[in-house]
């Protein structure tokens, strides 16, 4: 049976290592520092699409991943006897203009058609929630019953867990050891040897801060607005989220601009001012120069991938990316995107 050493105990690496397992291949995931230390060890978790028009290969890879949320982690929870936090509560953002209106009407036909009934894009009244949701000055607000949230950190524990349930081996603190075949999934660190190694900016790291409150809307829908998430957790927390930083020194310190998200978050919901602060968090995102993930064969290398690039949507996408890795690495069937390919992100 081939060896298979994934580097990165990030959501990538994790996703890739589970999938790996599940299909009977002996894997072993070595992080160098802790599982969760990355990205992927924050607060937010929201598990949101883009919008459904201008239908693209990215955005069904997205879908695919996104609709297959529930039965996944089901599966997880059970492998690991440990909650993730996920539920597919959906998603409220305000309309603003009647230019956004109309688009936001034309939205539901196309969310029919490349949702495929599995969820609804819906224009609905700004009370639809009472007591919940942000104001609009339409009087109206776009419900997607496709998002979905997670608690990160419990996830990547219940991922881990189900991971060792699965005969896989996981090292924290260690380095590679070698295999038959190496996946790379190193985050925003792993694109920046990449950047080195093919002289060209593969992709960056972009810093973003967060926090989270203690109070309980566990069943309400998140909500984005004006650049703000607000990310209710099933344990009675909620997440506010987040900062994007080009420029940034120290990856994990938190400073004034997540004090100017807290009074922006406010403002979309004054309700939240006499929530409790519990904590506040920084990671940095790692970013493909083309915003798309970056899953494949390493150009150059025989027998070592690539799944890299998550940026914004890395826990919305990292069902499908494990599966596709999974296709390509034990099965090798390549079914990826070709605009994620490596060498798409080269130019
Ligand atoms: C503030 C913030 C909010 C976010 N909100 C959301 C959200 O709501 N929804 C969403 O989908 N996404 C969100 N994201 C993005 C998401 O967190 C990332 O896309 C995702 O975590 C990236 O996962 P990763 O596994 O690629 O990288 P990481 O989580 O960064 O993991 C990389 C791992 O590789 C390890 N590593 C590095 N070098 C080596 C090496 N040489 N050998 C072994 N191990 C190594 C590191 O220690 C680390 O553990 C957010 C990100 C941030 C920063």
């Amino acid at each position: 049976m081939a060896e298979i050493e994934v580097l990165g105990g990030g959501i990538f690496g994790l996703s890739v290592a589970y999938a790996v397992a599940r299909r009977g291949a002996k894997v072993r995931l070595v992080d160098c520092r802790r599982i969760g230390t990355g990205a992927s060890g924050g607060l937010t978790g929201a598990l949101s699409p883009h919008t459904p028009d201008n239908w693209n290969d990215k955005k069904q890879f997205q879908f695919e991943s996104l609709i297959a949320g529930a039965d996944y982690w089901q599966e997880v929870e059970r492998l690991s006897g440990l909650p993730s936090g996920y539920m597919q509560t959906g998603r409220l953002v305000p309309v603003n203009n009647a230019r956004e209106l109309d688009l936001a009407n034309e939205r539901v036909a196309s969310a029919a058609e490349h949702w495929r009934g599995k969820a609804d894009w819906q224009v609905v009244r700004a009370d639809h929630f009472p007591g919940w949701g942000p104001q609009s000055t339409t009087g109206y607000l776009v419900h997607d019953t496709l998002t979905a949230r997670i608690d990160p950190r419990r996830a990547i524990a219940c991922l881990a867990a189900a991971i060792r349930a699965s005969g896989g081996e996981i090292i924290e603190g260690g380095t590679a050891r070698g295999a038959d075949q190496t996946v790379i999934c190193t985050g925003y660190e792993g694109l920046l040897d990449l950047s080195r190694e093919f002289g060209c900016e593969v992709g960056k790291g972009v810093k973003g801060q967060s926090l989270l409150l203690q109070h309980d809307a566990r069943d309400m829908p998140q909500i984005f607005s004006d650049g703000v998430f607000l990310i209710p957790h099933q344990d009675g927390t909620l997440a506010i989220g987040s900062t994007s930083e080009n420029e940034w020194v120290d990856p994990a310190s938190t400073d004034d601009k997540l004090e100017i998200l807290y009074q922006k978050a406010m403002q979309v919901m004054p309700s939240l001012k006499s929530a409790n602060l519990l904590c506040r968090w920084a990671g940095v995102r790692p970013r493909g120069q083309k915003r798309a993930p970056i899953l494949g064969r390493h150009p150059s290398r025989p027998g070592v991938f690539i799944a890299n690039g998550g940026f914004k949507i890395g826990f919305g996408v990292a069902i499908g990316v494990g599966e596709a890795m999974a296709d390509l690495v034990v099965d090798g069937k390549n079914q990826i995107p070709k605009a994620f390919s490596v060498e798409a992100n080269l130019t």
